[in-house]
Formats: C-alpha cells, structure tokens, sequence
C-alpha cells in the first residue's frame, strides 16, 4: 500500500507529548465491559493499582497471541487501540488472545511516561521494582507461552510510524507486511536512523543479549524468559491527529494476526 500523506504532523510536540489525554478509568471500564460482552475472560489483580488483563480463549487454538500496551502513561493511542480492537472484535477463529490495555495507569492520571513513583516501567522487567511490572510478571508466569507478542506504543518525537522487531529464532518476518498495511493509514517513518538505531523503511531489528543488559524492556523479558520468541514493538507518531494513530496500531495489530489491516478480512 502506498504512504498516505494526507495527514499532517500537528506541531505540538515540542519537548513532549502534549496532545489528547485520555481518562483512563472510563478506558478501562469500557474495555472490561465490552470484553465480558464479547465472552473474554477478564482478571483483576488488585494491588497499589489494579491490574486488568482479559483473555479469549479458543477450544484448540492454532496460535497464542499477546497484546499489551498502557506501559506509558503520555501515550493514549494504545489503550485506545485497545478499545477499539475490542469494540470490532475480529480475530482469526483460530486465534486464543491476551490482552493487557493499560500496564501503567498511574502514569495515565499525570499524562507521564512513568508511573506515580517516577519508574519507567519499561525499563524494569529485569529488577522487578514496581508493584505494577511485578503483578504484571506473576500474572505472565500463570499464561502459557505465546507464539507472538505485539506491543503497542507511541512516540512523541517521531515524524511516522516505525516498529521494532525481536526475531532470534528467525521466524517469519511480519515486519514489511505490517508497514505497507499502516502506510496506508499513517504516514511511516523511513529514516536510516531512528531512537539512535539504524533502521530500514520504518523496521528496527536490533540485535539484542538481554544478559548484557542492565534494564530490560516488556519486550526483551518476554524473549530473554522464552515467554515469547517472536515480537512487535509498534510506536505510533504522536504528533499526529489521535484518529490516525489508533488507525495505524489497529492496522498493525490486525496484520500481524493475519487479518487485512484496514478491511479486516482473513488473509489466506
Ligand atoms: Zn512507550
């Protein structure tokens, strides 16, 4: 699909995220509600903040897929892509789900990427010191393993979307399909260096030894524990219109699950 350039950069980014903000509470509502509707289990683990995961179970399921976003607080367009997902909810038939819509709603209260105590969680799967990765990290160790896990994010400085894909075992790329479908929604980020890391047409693979790391990402917990060995790390340009940004993680998310991103229909 080809870039679609009719969106425009908004400007107000300046030293930050300084769009729409989100009350995360009614998010949250909506999306317990909606997928118990839809016959998803949800959990809630009560703590300093409640952590909320739902799960779609399937009799025999062909492939197990996780999805979280929420990990920072400054970045609506997950959780509402959350909603959103939910809301259609279209999935292949074969597909068992986990969902976490919201793993830093501390954050969300203070528009800020870290939670109330001033820790990026993203950077705390590896020593465990909040309460909020640590429910997280219990509540992992009680799913099975996953065949794929997609993370959804944003990026305030960012001129279009880009991803980062975790790939030691060399499956399957989703990486190329993923960006020509949010092309066509939202303008992507073709820099040869993007965060610092050389990238090709809106793809980051980093190369990554999680021991050799002092702070770990969701990301790099869920390869370096075997929890998932196939990962999508979606950052949404936050500067740009939220309509679009919602657009391009659901995109995301449906291509990578094999469904057509925009039409929704099963790619066969
Ligand atoms: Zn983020």
């Amino acid at each position: 699909m080809r870039d679609n350039f009719s969106v425009q950069r908004l400007g107000k980014n300046v030293g930050g995220y300084h769009g729409e903000t989100v009350e995360i509470r009614t998010i949250l509502g909506e999306i317990g509600r909606m997928a118990a509707e839809k016959n998803w289990t949800v959990d809630r683990i009560p703590g300093p903040v409640e952590f909320i995961a739902c799960r779609r179970e399937v009799p025999s399921p062909g492939r197990r897929v996780y999805i979280s976003t929420g990990m920072h607080g400054d970045e609506p367009g997950g959780p509402l892509a959350a909603l959103e997902l939910l809301r259609e909810d279209l999935w292949p038939a074969d597909a068992a789900l986990w969902l976490c819509p919201c793993l830093n709603p501390s954050g969300f209260a203070l528009n800020r990427r870290e939670n109330s105590g001033g820790i990026d969680l993203n950077r705390d799967y590896r020593h465990l010191q909040s309460a909020e990765v640590r429910a997280h990290v219990e509540w992992l160790g009680r799913q099975p393993d996953f065949d794929l896990a997609l993370c959804l994010h944003e990026d305030w400085e960012s001129a279009g979307f880009y991803l980062y894909e975790l790939n030691p075992d060399h499956c399957p790329t989703l990486a190329e399909r993923i960006i020509a479908e949010v092309a066509g929604v939202c303008p992507v980020d073709r820099s040869a260096v993007i965060e610092g890391r050389p990238a090709q047409e809106g793809i980051i693979r980093p190369v990554i030894n999680p021991m050799e790391r002092p702070q770990w990402p969701e990301a790099v917990y869920l390869i370096a524990r075997n929890k998932a060995r196939q990962s999508y790390t979606f950052e949404a340009p936050s500067d740009f219109p939220i309509p679009v940004r919602v657009a391009a993680l659901v995109a995301a998310v449906r291509t990578a699950i094999g469904l057509r991103g925009a039409a929704g229909g099963e790619i066969r």
